[in-house]
This record gives C-alpha cells, sequence and structure tokens, in this order.
C-alpha cells in the first residue's frame, strides 16, 4: 500500500540552529505511529512539517500523494497542537457543535466526540475553566468531527491521568482501524509500545524507524526505555546494540 506521509531528506533550522538533520521515512496508512523523543528533540518541527506551516531548508514531505499543506489537503488533514485550539468563551459542548457545523456535520456527532474524549461531564464548561489535559481533549473532540484521514496529534496525552490515557489510545486505534493514519508525538517512553510503529527522534536526527516488537529484537531487551537508551549508544558508538 502506498505509504500516506514521506519525508524525504527533510532538513528545518529554527532561529539559526538546525533542528531536523536531513531525515527520511515512510508513514503506512491506517496506523497509530508514535513519534517519541525526549523534549526540544525536534517532534513538534517535524509535525509543523508534516502538516505545512513550517517553514523547511530542504527536502520533501508528501502526504496522501501532495505536498504537505497543499490545498488539497486542507480537510484531509486534521493537527491537533500542544496549545488548545478551542475557542475559550465557548463550552465544550458550543465549540464542538461550532466545529460541527464547519464541517458539515450534525449536533449528534458533536456530541458524541465530546463523550468518546471523556468530556461529557465538562460539556457544560467554559474552555477557559478546563484544566490543561480537558482542554486538550476539547481540541481533540473538535479535530475529530473533520474526520480527517491523517491525523496529527502533538503530545495528546499530556497530563492526563492513566485511565484516560489508556482510553485515548484506544480511541486511536479504534480510529486507525476504519483507515485514519494517526501520526502521535511523546515524549514518555511508556507509551511507545501503544503504537503500532515508532519513530524515535534525538538531537533532530531519527535513531529507529520500526515497530516495538523489532526495537526490542534488535536491543535485545522488553523495556521500551531501556532500548531507546542502547539505541542512543548505538548510534554513539556506531555499533549496532
Ligand atoms: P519537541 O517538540 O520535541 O520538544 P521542538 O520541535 O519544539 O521539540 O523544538 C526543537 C528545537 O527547536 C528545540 O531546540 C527548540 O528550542 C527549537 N525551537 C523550537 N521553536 C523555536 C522557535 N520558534 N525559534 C527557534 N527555535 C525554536
Ligand atoms: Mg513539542
Amino acid at each position: 500500500m502506498d505509504a500516506a506521509v514521506t519525508v524525504t531528506d527533510l532538513v528545518v533550522d529554527r532561529g539559526r540552529r538546525r533542528v531536523l538533520h536531513g531525515l527520511s521515512f515512510a508513514v503506512p496508512p491506517g496506523q497509530v505511529t508514535g513519534l517519541l523523543g525526549p523534549s526540544g528533540s525536534g517532534k513538534s518541527t517535524l509535525l509543523r512539517a508534516l502538516v505545512g506551516v513550517q517553514v523547511v531548508r530542504s527536502g520533501e514531505v508528501t502526504v496522501l500523494g501532495e505536498p504537505a499543506g497543499s490545498t488539497p489537503l486542507r480537510s484531509r488533514v486534521g493537527y491537533v497542537t500542544q496549545a488548545p485550539s478551542v475557542y475559550a468563551d465557548l463550552t465544550v459542548r458550543e465549540n464542538a457543535r461550532f466545529f460541527a457545523a464547519l464541517y458539515g456535520v450534525g449536533a449528534a456527532a458533536a456530541d458524541r466526540a465530546v463523550a468518546d474524549v471523556g468530556l461529557d461531564d465538562a460539556a457544560g464548561q467554559l474552555v477557559r475553566d478546563l484544566s490543561g489535559g480537558q482542554m486538550g481533549r476539547a481540541s481533540l473532540a473538535c479535530a475529530l468531527l473533520a474526520a480527517p484521514e491523517v491525523l496529527v496529534l502533538d503530545e495528546p496525552t499530556v497530563g492526563l491521568d492513566p485511565l484516560l490515557r489508556v482510553e485515548l489510545w484506544n480511541q486511536f486505534h479504534a480510529l486507525a482501524a476504519t483507515g485514519t493514519t494517526l501520526l502521535v508525538s511523546s515524549h514518555v517512553m511508556d507509551e511507545a509500545g501503544r503504537c503500532d510503529r515508532l519513530l524515535l527522534l534525538r538531537e533532530g536526527r531519527l535513531l529507529a524507524d520500526s515497530t516495538p516488537a523489532e526495537l526490542r529484537v534488535r536491543t535485545g531487551t522488553d523495556d521500551l526505555e531501556e532500548a531507546f537508551l542502547r539505541v542512543v549508544r548505538e548510534q554513539r558508538t556506531g555499533v549496532r546494540a
């Protein structure tokens, strides 16, 4: 099957610094691909490049066969940033219904999306009164209403309680099962095991592009946090672990 996202030799500078050092990879469709890496490794910058809002120095980013950020992709790619993308002075339900109207789906779909992200109890609250985790979920609910073919989520599970995190990951997989391609970033390695595929990023370089199972075999450990450390060491010494 054709890749949903193809990145070739992507170089990005921010300010006077090189942030991404020539990345190349492909993201298969209908799966949850995790973009894992420590804070500052370039995850957000990479996701910005995928949705076409990042100036790139060189290289190519293709999404669903089109150049990233091009007009035909507008309704086909969803993006939830780390900053909330909902209106603070509307309630959760009002936000969802607003976006539902924008995307031409009904109020029932809006209410379902709110329930799907576990915000039923907070549906009547103003967004400005929500916790950070709740705001992130409100943004996610609104992005889901567009039913995008590719959904890019920047650290959607930060600050969530463990139960909710599990529920969200289940929801990501349910979406993937319907054919949606998800790219989900996280700096928490224990989320790596929940992904179908992993891209490990460190200091703007790709350390691994594999499945969790392949990474475990390659590094000889079941612990993905330890696996990440071994891949870092492997890269430093130039010797495969
Ligand atoms: P992550 O999302 O993995 O935490 P980012 O993509 O946000 O990483 O940042 C990667 C690098 O780019 C960091 O060194 C960060 O300081 C730098 N950076 C991020 N945003 C800007 C900006 N607006 N101007 C200059 N440098 C930036
Ligand atoms: Mg980030």
